[in-house]
């Protein structure tokens, strides 16, 4: 008799043990797939962990219903990388297999498949069984794994399908899916019916009274004589020193006609590759110090400040690498805002760059996927965002962590609730391959590590081309309104600077922490707000579609005349978001170009996209936006940066929220003039006196570190103290209550003293499930191993209360 280990992509922690035969167990492999039964009529796709001849005791094993691959998809590194995910932050490895696995690979009975478009089928390649499966599939859109089973009549059909995917006939469907559309980019010609000698020349007497008008026209056909490409719209403006207005002229009257041409943004374009450049005197400085720290260290933190030209040394560690043929991650908190970064890097390592991210359709993901296990030049530097982390690599040389400081390399929701930054120091471990984290603003954790020697420190203080820093100034917004200085959200001061700089034709960016016209409403007879039936959060109202919405189940309801508490119609608007600024905006400044980036106005990559696009081409001259502004982004015109109320962010109730709101003002601000000119920044406050904003304008992180550290040692939080998480749900307020109280005095049996709780979270009920959290720490001299299993056991124990049956318990390792 021979079996297999597998895991199930499913939260159940246990093993799971099937029956093969002999030429089954002499084939399987450790990393390969298998498409097994599962209860009473479901199919999963499992991965094999281990062959062996051992029965287990207590159950009847069933055997597999197919092999569904020749050679392992997943290797053994992954497998123990897998491992230590699912061990360290307390899930299923089936938990960590769905989340690293693109859908592709693991049908199961709840997919649903399609025919793939635009696919020419050669028929006669098809088995029986295929063909029957697509012919369905042109009578019927989509079908069920339930429904191939009736069409083939027989139960064992994972294989036909993956047959069908392999052969890119059948896609499985996926609810988020979204094709890559390419960038287009705006051109200009003179519109055909003035296309006679006498007809342009009756064109130019016509505009003799509109001489900017005339002047583009001229400067088009100098363009043309010189050059038969389209005639970029931007550089004919620029050329012709005329404003967009004037060219909009043109085109209403007729005159000219703009049109889009696609540039392929990711694809890469047969040019030969850019030399890098010459790195500076800080920079050669910095790589020195980094390659000597690589010789005893495995983690190097490089601290650059904003615009020191961090990109262009990961550049040169990356060209080492491959020169040496190993394989480059390169990790960046979220994807679609580094476009900029993924056109650099191509033009200096062409196809070898390889893109994954979960934005990108499946098959792009299993083609990225393949090349990484067959370690394809073609794929020898991948960016990617958090689940990159997963891929097939087969001799990594280097990850670079990007802006490690960012949030968003965290996964708060499903399991594994993991940290991408500290798993890829795992990783790197076991490939022994170096990891390099770069910020501007290192997270505390990070330049606590440096700080301890575990992790090399090199810092760049200077900004490239020794740009200076911004200048920051705070403005005391309380003294503004007493002084009545304030137009709306703007004071004089925002105002006058704003107005010098778009005199110079340069761009400003404001920043708003909070989408929406203006987070809640509030009745000033009564005082009561409108709440969320099934969150206990207060709706926001948005202007655009007159609604009140939740921003954690999406309930919305039409903005109503009258409070709905008391009758009045004295309903005001406190507090405000973008889409409220934007249209104070529209009115202080009639004349210009105005945009606004929120997760609204950004639905799908391509609407963020456009923006940065525009931004870049100069086609925006005010855009206001969310914390999506401060992320990594490189722009040459912006003369002003303003933070309308950096108060709401200081306030927010969460140990790191100071660290965080000095890195979020530091990058925000680092938008800011990052050629020639200094830029400026403006930061609206009612608290100018706020240390970490005092800090922030005199650019100081080592004293916001040096002071927050001390917070942390001394209130015990990371990094002296680890936290667990653990978060209880349930529809019946009493039950969680009573729940939670049970788990935490079960803890307190052996963690007397560091348990926190039970309490509720700041927002105590989302879509109808109320919470309540407990929270462990962990000091630095007990074992976070032991504590864990602890934790588990009494988890067990919980478990087996039938009282409890319907509380759900979310265990969340460092949940920050
Ligand atoms: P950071 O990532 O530290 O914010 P970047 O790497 O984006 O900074 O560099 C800032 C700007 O300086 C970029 O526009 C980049 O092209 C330019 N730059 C950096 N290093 C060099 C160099 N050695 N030679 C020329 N330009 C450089
Ligand atoms: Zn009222
Ligand atoms: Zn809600």
């Amino acid at each position: 008799m021979y079996f297999i280990d597998v895991i199930l992509p499913i939260p159940l922690k246990q093993n799971f043990t099937y029956s093969v035969n002999k030429d089954e167990a002499g084939f399987l492999k450790p990393g390969m797939r298998v498409a097994v039964p599962f209860g009473k009529s479901k199919i999963y796709t499992a991965i094999v962990l281990r062959v062996h001849d051992v029965a287990p005791v207590g159950y009847q094993t069933k055997s597999i219903d197919h092999i569904l691959e020749h050679s392992p998809v997943i290797n053994t590194v992954q497998l123990l990388h897998w491992k230590w995910m699912a061990s360290y932050y307390m899930c299923s490895l089936g938990e960590v297999v769905k989340a690293a696995l693109p859908s592709a690979f693991l049908l199961e009975s709840e997919t649903i498949v399609k025919l793939s478009q635009n696919k020419e089928i050669e028929e006669s390649s098809l088995s029986d069984e295929e063909f029957l499966v697509y012919e369905a599939l042109q009578h019927q859109s989509s079908l069920h794994i339930n429904g191939v089973r009736a069409i083939l009549n027989k139960k064992n059909v994972v294989a036909v399908l993956q047959g069908l995917i392999n052969k890119g006939i059948v896609l499985v469907e996926e609810t988020v899916y979204e094709q890559y559309t390419p960038k287009l980019k705006r051109y200009i010609k003179l519109s055909s019916e003035f296309d006679s000698e006498e007809k342009l020349r009756h064109l130019l007497d016509s505009l003799e009274r509109a001489p900017k008008q005339r002047k583009v026209l001229l400067n088009l056909f100098t363009l043309r004589s010189q050059t038969k490409k389209p005639i970029d719209a931007l550089a004919l403006q620029k050329k012709s020193n005329a404003s967009t207005s004037v060219l909009k002229a043109l085109i209403d009257k007729g005159i000219l006609t703009e049109y889009f041409i696609k540039k392929d943004r990711v694809q890469y374009t047969e040019s030969d590759p850019l030399e890098t450049k010459t790195l500076n005197e800080g920079q050669t400085q910095a790589l020195k110090e980094i390659s000597e720290l690589f010789k005893t260290k495995d983690v190097v933190l490089l601290h650059g400040v904003t615009s020191s030209g961090k990109t262009e040394i990961y550049v040169r560690l990356i060209e080492e690498m491959l020169a040496a043929g190993k394989q480059v991650l390169y990790m960046l908190p979220e994807i679609a805002l580094t476009t900029q970064l993924i056109g650099r890097l191509q033009k200096y390592f062409g196809e070898r760059v390889g893109v994954y991210h979960s934005k990108y359709s499946v098959n792009e993901r299993v083609e990225v996927w393949h090349n990484v296990l067959a370690s394809k030049e073609k794929c020898q530097i991948i960016i990617g965002a958090r689940s990159s982390l997963f891929l097939p690599f087969q001799n990594l040389g280097l990850i670079v962590v990007d802006e490690e400081h960012e949030p968003s390399f965290k996964q708060y929701s499903p399991a594994p609730r993991y940290n991408a930054r500290d798993s890829a120091v795992v990783l790197a471990n076991l490939h022994e391959a170096k990891l390099l984290m770069g910020s501007a603003t290192p997270s505390l954790e990070s330049f606590h590590n440096a700080k301890l020697g575990k992790y090399g420190l090199v810092q760049l203080k200077k900004r490239f081309g020794n740009v200076l820093m911004p200048e920051i100034e705070l403005v005391d917004i309380r003294e503004k309104t007493k002084k009545k200085q304030m137009t709306g959200h703007f004071s004089d001061r925002l105002l006058l600077e704003m107005n010098e700089v778009l005199k110079e034709g340069e761009q400003i960016i404001l920043f708003q922490n909070r989408r929406g016209y203006s987070p809640v409403v509030e009745c000033t007879t009564c005082g009561i707000s409108p709440q969320c039936p099934n969150c206990d959060v207060t709706l926001t109202y948005h202007q655009s579609k007159n609604q009140l919405r939740c921003h954690y189940c999406g309930y919305h309801m039409a903005m109503m005349q009258n409070c709905m508490a008391c009758g009045s119609p004295t309903l005001d608007t406190k507090g405000f978001g973008t889409e409220q600024i934007e249209t104070e905006l529209k009115a202080l400044f009639p004349k210009q170009r105005i945009a606004r980036m929120d997760q609204d106005t950004t639905r799908g990559k391509n609407a963020y996209l456009q923006l940065i696009d525009a931004l870049e081409n100069e086609e925006i001259d005010i855009l206001v936006g969310t914390q999506m502004l401060a992320k990594g982004l490189d722009f040459r015109n912006i003369g002003l940066v303003g933070v309308m109320n950096a108060d709401n962010l200081l306030h927010f109730p969460d140990f790191r929220a100071h660290e965080r709101s000095f890195q979020l003002l530091q990058q925000v601000a680092g938008r800011a003039g990052r050629t020639q000119k200094r830029g400026k920044v403006l930061i609206q406050t009612y608290n100018p006196h706020h240390q970490i904003l005092k800090q922030v304008s005199v650019n100081d992180y080592a004293a916001m570190a040096k002071e927050q550290m001390e917070e942390r040692y001394q209130y015990k939080y990371p990094p002296f103290y680890r936290i667990i998480r653990i978060e209880f749900k349930d529809k019946n307020l009493g039950r969680v209550q009573n729940a939670s109280a049970w788990f935490g005095q079960a803890l307190e049996g052996k963690l007397s003293g560091n348990v926190l709780g039970p309490e509720p979270p700041s927002i105590g009920r989302i879509r109808n499930k109320f919470i309540y959290n407990l929270m462990v720490k962990i000091p630095k001299t007990q074992s976070l191993k032991a504590t864990k299993q602890y934790v588990s056991s009494v988890e067990r124990s919980f478990n087996s209360i039938k009282e409890f049956a319907t509380v759900r318990i979310n265990i969340d390792v460092d949940p920050y």
